[in-house]
């Protein structure tokens, strides 16, 4: 691995200042799971890590705020988030998601920030983040911005984020009475990459689906929102005939991307199969993930 210098600023604006002024020559250093493994093989070889895991302890808490709404600091750790009750009080899909995120070894390190900002498509929180409509704040100097999850991600490794611009939070909104839940299909091991995965949420008030929120990963460049689905649902009775036909509406206006967890016409068989299963759990009986 090409040596590099190490900083260890004490603030998130201190870090963001310098790595603006660096240049493309210098990178943010979370939990260090996914950069480190792109260094050694020789994708990445900045001249600079500039390590978040000295800055403030404001960006290792996890809040709920009077009004309901979650805000988790960047650097902390999705074993922090599988594991404070509060979460599991608020948002059960979002802790168990991470029972299959990877192995207990990367959960202990790896930090929320690192995880949004690595962009790989085939993760496993951004689809559930953007079916719950959770944004990132992100500071870039003494400036601030309130960015969607679903605007974050561009496309393979790619983000909106600027040069500088560091994930200080994650902020998922108070969920009232929706119900969510996070699908992780993978042909592998469990807790291996997934093969596709739906992030999902419903508003059902008097026996009536008020709205939707539907999210696939691992299946095009970025996490891809199921409209044609959404717009089948909406205002209808849950049914499994309904619910049929959302999952054939997802598969068919889908155009999919391959890879080595499978082909395009397998993950969308899976999502036309899946999403009809997830919904079904999810009006029946609540939200979770499997
Ligand atoms: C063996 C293995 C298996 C895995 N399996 C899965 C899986 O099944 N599902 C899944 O979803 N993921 C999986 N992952 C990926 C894992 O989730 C990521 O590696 C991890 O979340 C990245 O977080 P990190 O803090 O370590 O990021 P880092 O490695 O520190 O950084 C990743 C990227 O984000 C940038 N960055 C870091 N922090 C910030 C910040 N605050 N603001 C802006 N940019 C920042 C870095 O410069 C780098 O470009 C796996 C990883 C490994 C090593």
């Amino acid at each position: 691995m090409k040596p590099y210098a190490l900083s260890q600023p004490l603030t998130l604006h201190e870090a963001s200042a310098q790595i603006a002024a660096d240049g493309a020559d210098a990178l943010p250093l979370g939990g260090g799971t996914a950069l480190m493994l792109m260094m050694k093989t020789g994708v990445l070889a900045p001249a600079a890590l500039v390590n978040l895991r000295q800055t403030e302890l404001q960006w290792r808490r996890i809040e709920r705020q009077p009004e309901g709404d979650l805000h988790i600091g960047a650097l902390v750790t999705l074993s922090q988030i599988e594991h404070e009750p509060v979460v599991r009080q608020a948002v059960p899909a979002l802790a168990q998601t991470m029972k299959r995120l990877s192995n207990v070894r990367v959960r202990n390190v790896a930090t929320v920030g690192g995880n949004l900002a690595h962009a790989d498509p085939h993760m496993d929180l951004p689809p559930l983040l953007c079916a719950l409509g959770a944004h990132v704040l992100a500071i870039s100097g003494q400036q601030q911005r309130q960015i969607p999850v679903e605007d974050l991600i561009t496309g393979y490794y790619e983000t909106s984020l600027g040069r500088g611009e560091l994930i200080a939070s994650l902020v998922v909104p108070a969920q009232q009475q929706r119900r969510s839940s996070y699908v992780k299909i993978t042909t592998r091991a469990a807790d291996d990459w997934p093969t596709i995965g739906i992030g999902i949420s419903l508003d059902i008030e008097s026996g009536v689906i008020r709205s939707s929120r539907l999210f696939v990963g691992a299946a095009t460049d970025r996490p891809t929102r199921l409209q044609a689905a959404e717009q089948i649902l909406a205002g209808r009775q849950p049914s499994e005939t309904l619910f049929q036909q959302a999952g054939e509406a997802a598969a068919a206006g889908l155009v999919l991307r391959g890879d080595e967890r499978g082909s395009a016409s397998y993950k969308k068989h899976l999502l036309q199969v899946h999403l009809r299963r997830a919904l079904l759990a999810l009006a029946v009986d609540g939200g979770g993930a499997s």
